[in-house]
């Protein structure tokens, strides 16, 4: 069974970022960068279904600049087998990342496409449901539980109710949750054995896929900072500023 890992590259998430001075986008210059986490536990669920003998090959796929080499390669130490690289200067829209997945799963035929619920960059939680549109292939997203059998899944999905487990036919599209594992840190022998790992490059032009961006950002702003709290003497001075002052009751 082949496994394919969408892994994107983002600001780290311990990093603050913040927005161009002429609010033109994120200003990323100098900024640590990192492997998406949620694609992080994608990575590390393709490696744990490899070690249970399930998985015989783990491809890691990356679409952004020539640097998103590094977070490939962080994959390949993490225990991908090898590494497919899709090298574009534009910031690519949601659609345009997924039609470049399929392009992608055309050439390798995966079994299972495995990707984070979300890139903490842009927060869109778009591109697995649109490469299961655009495969039509099954999806299941939010996955926190996922076990292999024969031709289908089962998977344990965090829904706003609860769990939902549901039965899903292979070829599919799963997308990681928190809680699907933990994952490892790459070891230092790990590390200098993914330098040997092949990453073949490519282009959205080389797999014919058109990434013109059909929205336009106009302007990217910090959130407004919060004012300070303040401390109300009792309870009849705390009703009359929520009366008077926050005008949230009457
Ligand atoms: P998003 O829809 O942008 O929130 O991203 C959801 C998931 O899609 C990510 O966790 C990745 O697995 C995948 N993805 C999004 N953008 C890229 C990209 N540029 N390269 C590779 N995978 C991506």
């Amino acid at each position: 069974m082949k496994i394919l890992v969408a892994v994107k590259r983002v600001a780290d998430y311990n990093v603050k970022v913040r927005a161009k001075s002429d609010n033109t986008g994120p200003d990323l210059a100098n900024v640590k960068m990192a492997i998406n986490p949620f694609c992080e536990i994608a990575v590390e669920e393709a490696v744990r279904l490899k070690e249970k003998g399930i998985a015989t090959e783990i491809v890691v796929v990356s679409i952004g600049p020539q640097t998103a080499q590094e977070q490939v390669r962080t994959a390949l130490a993490l225990g991908a087998d090898r590494g497919i690289l899709v090298t574009t200067d534009t910031d690519l829209e949601s659609l345009a990342v997924a039609k470049c997945l399929k392009a992608v799963c055309d050439n390798e035929n995966p079994d299972i496409v495995l990707l984070g619920k979300q890139a903490i960059d842009g927060d869109n939680n778009h591109t697995g449901q649109m490469l299961g549109a655009l495969t039509g292939w099954a999806q299941a997203t939010f996955a926190s539980e996922l076990s292999i059998d024969g031709d289908s899944a089962t998977v344990v999905r965090e829904v706003d109710a609860g769990l939902q487990t549901i039965q899903i036919k292979l070829p599919a599209i799963v997308t990681a949750d928190l809680r699907l594992n933990e994952p490892r840190y790459a070891s230092l022998p790990n590390i200098m054995k993914a330098k040997k790992k092949t990453i073949d490059s490519t282009t959205p032009a080389d797999l014919g896929v058109d990434v013109a961006p059909r929205t336009t950002l106009l302007k990217a702003e910090p959130p407004a900072e919060r004012q300070a709290g303040i401390k109300v003497e009792d309870v009849a001075q705390l009703v009359d500023k929520l009366k008077n002052e926050a005008k949230v009751i009457s």
